[in-house]
């Protein structure tokens, strides 16, 4: 059986290069990744301006009592030099300063006549002037391909004018569920039946993985059914598919064998790890396609472990990378011989192992924010490698 780490590496294998990428509007773009070098296309900031609201005066200006000549508003013009020694322009914070000998002296360090003239309590200076250039010159690298756009990132893009950012595509993903058991989450399950939280699951999971969720139907566990539902699947030509039950060896479980008569390659069936273990991972041209265990926590963890991977990679970002916490006292692990991912709660300074039963336990999810990697060989360290998860 494969390992989860051997499982990354034959994932990776198989996207060697991202989606194609799109140019949207910037009020579209939120969450994208990035897919070209956004150069700053002017100094930034663009001219000298006053970082506070106060006076524009004259290099050689000391304290005392200067003239009031007028006021350079934020967005007007600045002057094309300083005021004379001895005068004064008012200023407000983001007003443009004249490119040599402006000096400036916050209003709290003045005080106003009733004669139109100024008190500089103190001596102007430079300190408060936002300098042309300062943050970057023109034809700086301001955002580099990879980006996640997110809140900072698009109000960077928008200060300099980039409303049509080249981002990835986001991948089309379509959702079979499969189960005679399963009953919307909106129904009264009759004896025997559930209801189906894996559609929803996966809907949410989706939405903060660069993905779209195309297409999404329920069937039952005939072949026959399961089949045709594939088929209208894969007409939709989706980047992904994603098969939930019926991944194992059970006389309902069909996802191997239909994918293989789609003429999928089927690369594992099978992965060493708890929950988890009967995982399909498949291609053919255009498309990869998963058959996830049923149990809503085998879901969770598959999804996390690899589709989440192959969804980030496909959108042209790195893999969520595994980050080293500390196990919380009191986190009692059990031991298996398959390496397990367990559902925990991490906080600032540790990580909580949660308490689960078995790989139907949905109540563990509501709280578990990460994945505690469980080696299956026992470790004494405090010390454990975490996923995080959406
Ligand atoms: P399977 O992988 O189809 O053998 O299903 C394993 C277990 O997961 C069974 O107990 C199913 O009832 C349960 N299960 C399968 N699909 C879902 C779903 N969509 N929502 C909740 N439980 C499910
Ligand atoms: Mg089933």
């Amino acid at each position: 059986m494969i390992s989860v780490a051997d499982l990354w590496i034959q994932l990776d294998a198989l996207v060697p290069s991202p989606l194609p990428s799109e140019r949207i509007p910037l009020a579209s773009a939120q969450g994208r990744i990035l897919r070209e070098t956004i150069l700053a296309p002017e100094d930034q900031p663009p001219f000298d301006r006053s970082a506070i609201d106060g006076y524009l005066v004259h290099t050689d200006q000391p304290a005392g009592l200067v003239t009031l000549e007028g006021t350079i508003h934020p967005g007007a013009p600045a002057p094309a030099s300083a005021p004379s020694p001895g005068t004064a322009y008012r200023i407000l914070t983001g007003s443009a300063l004249p490119p040599e000998k402006a000096a400036l002296i916050m209003q709290e360090d003045t005080k106003a006549t009733d004669t139109g003239r100024v008190h500089l309590l103190q001596s102007p200076s430079t300190k408060h002037i936002r300098r042309r250039a300062s943050q970057a010159r023109a034809g700086d690298t301001l955002i580099s391909p990879g980006q996640l756009l997110n809140a900072g990132a698009l109000a960077l893009l928008a200060s300099v004018g980039a409303t049509a950012p080249l981002v990835s595509r986001r991948a089309r993903v379509a959702h079979l569920v499969t189960g005679g058991e399963l009953v919307s989450p909106d129904a009264t399950p009759a004896s025997g039946q559930i209801r189906d939280s894996n559609s929803t699951l996966i809907a949410a999971l989706l939405r903060d993985s660069h993905a779209d969720l195309i297409w999404q139907q329920r069937v039952s566990d005939s072949r026959s059914a399961t089949a045709e539902a594939l088929a209208a699947a894969l007409a939709l030509q989706p980047d992904i598919l994603l098969v939930s039950g019926g991944a194992s060896v059970g006389d309902h479980d069909h996802t191997g064998a239909l994918l293989a008569d789609a003429g999928f390659t089927i690369h594992c069936d099978k992965v060493a790890s708890r929950p988890g273990k009967p995982f399909i991972a498949a291609s053919r041209e255009g498309c990869l396609a998963f058959g996830l265990p049923g149990n809503p926590l085998s879901h969770f963890v598959c999804f996390h472990l690899f589709v989440r991977r192959v969804l980030a990679r496909l959108a042209g970002t790195e893999p969520v990378a595994l980050i080293r916490a500390k196990l919380a006292p009191r986190s009692e692990l059990r031991p298996d011989p398959r390496e397990t991912w367990w559902p925990a709660l991490l906080t600032h300074d540790s990580v909580t192992a949660l308490p689960w039963r078995d790989s139907s336990d949905l109540t563990v999810l509501a709280r578990a924010n990460a994945l505690l990697r469980v080696p299956s060989t026992p470790s004494a360290s405090s010390q454990v490698e975490v996923l995080c998860c959406s």
